[in-house]
């Protein structure tokens, strides 16, 4: 195999620890920019959530599904249809 006998050679090392160098260097670029990227859908994300949150204004009771405008009404609704669930953390702090 042209591959082993070559590698068996000094220059082979060199030349491989250059290209594991540069492979190295690569991937830590990519992963940069993979990481910038992630960011940058997540902080999308997180404001496009927010925006549809504001502009739809429903909250979903987590114990049968309906959908109710506000966190007020969502919680006279948990309390009154489902006092024996636990209530859902974003309700708790909720004045009914
Ligand atoms: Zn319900």
């Amino acid at each position: 195999m042209t591959l082993m006998a070559l590698c068996s050679s000094n220059l082979c090392i060199i030349l491989g620890l250059e290209s594991d160098m540069a492979r190295g260097h690569q991937k830590f670029q990519s992963q940069q920019k993979n990481a910038k990227k992630q960011a940058e859908i997540k902080k999308s994300k997180g404001h496009d959530q927010k925006a549809a949150a504001k502009a739809a204004l429903v909250y979903t009771c987590t114990v049968c599904r309906t959908q109710m405008p506000d966190p007020k009404t969502f919680k006279q609704h948990f309390e009154s249809k489902h006092p024996k669930s636990s209530m859902p953390p974003e309700l708790v702090g909720v004045e009914a």
